[in-house]
């Protein structure tokens, strides 16, 4: 109901005329119609990519954990957004989400795989049960997500793995991290050739150092928080953190059709840290 069927507004017309009603329609346009789930949505990096989607246009679903953050997400979000709750890594979880969106719209034109995490610690002390967690966490979960989302992504339609920098650079000390987003950024090659045939396009999204919630954890003390800033300032080009709406848009970008032409590649986030 977002495209003005009657009289589409010429660009020249758009350009002088400041009515923030047009403007938004305007806006909202580019994924309009289009239906979204981002897991992981609830906070960060998959909030700003919920809010970014659903500003454009997408009827967005979101997956977190959580209950009451979840929640709160969705009235953030707003546009009609709906929360599910649940863990990206039990089967019966993805389900009951997947179950849901059918049910309630019949498919899928984005899945926006973003719920992940950090952990495992170094090679000298990380445990089975840690290691254990974190690849089913950043890599089982995403292929089987993908898996189970298969039969509701239409023709076409858009997958985004959220991956980071970290396959391409040296996190000491992080060698879980770096090697499940290795491995998801090698899901997206694959199944970019893979899904081709169904008109499913695959894109690697690797994000550098952004402010979420995430990023507060791990430099909860000054120390910390130092030593990162000071990693910030040596190891991006444009020498600061980025921002999740700043992650949002490429994702947005990447769920439309102005991403036609481009799958199985990987576009980074992070200032030139990717470089590093
Ligand atoms: P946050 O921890 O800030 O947010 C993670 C979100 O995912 C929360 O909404 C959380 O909600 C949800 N989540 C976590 N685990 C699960 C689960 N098992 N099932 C469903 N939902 C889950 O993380 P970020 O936003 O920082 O990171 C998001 C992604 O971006 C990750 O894949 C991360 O590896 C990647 N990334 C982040 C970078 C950064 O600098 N922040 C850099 C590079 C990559 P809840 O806890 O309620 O489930």
């Amino acid at each position: 109901g977002l495209v003005d069927v009657e009289s589409p507004p010429t660009r020249s017309r758009l350009a002088t005329d400041a009515n923030p009603a047009i403007e938004r329609r305007t806006k909202m346009g580019k994924l309009s119609g289009k239906v979204a789930l981002v897991t992981g949505g609830s906070a960060g990096i998959g909030l700003g990519i919920a809010q970014r989607l659903a500003q454009d246009g997408a009827q967005v679903v979101i997956m977190g954990r959580r209950k009451p953050v979840v929640d709160e997400a969705v009235a953030q979000i707003g546009h009609d957004a709906v929360g599910i709750a649940g863990d990206v890594t039990v089967m019966a979880d993805l389900d009951r989400v997947f179950a849901q969106i059918k049910e309630q719209f019949g498919g899928l034109d984005a899945l926006v795989l973003n719920a992940g995490g950090v952990g495992a610690g170094p090679l000298e002390t990380c445990t089975e049960e840690a290691f254990d967690e974190l690849v089913s966490l950043n890599m089982r979960s995403i292929f089987f997500a993908t898996q189970k989302a298969l039969p509701l992504l239409r023709d076409p339609s858009n997958v985004v793995l959220i991956g980071s920098v970290a396959d391409q650079i040296v996190v000491p000390g992080g060698s879980v991290y770096s090697a499940t987003k290795a491995a998801v950024r090698a899901f997206a090659r694959c199944w970019g050739e893979d899904l081709a045939p169904r008109g499913i396009r695959v894109h690697l999204l690797g994000p550098g150092y952004t402010e979420t919630p995430l990023f507060e954890r791990i430099t909860a003390t000054d120390a910390g928080r130092e030593r990162f800033d000071e990693w910030v300032a040596q190891r991006t080009s444009l020498k600061r953190r980025g921002r999740p709406e700043e992650i949002g848009a490429v994702a947005s970008f990447l769920c439309s059709d102005d991403s036609s032409y481009m799958t199985g590649g990987a576009i980074y986030v992070g200032g030139g840290a990717e470089n590093w």
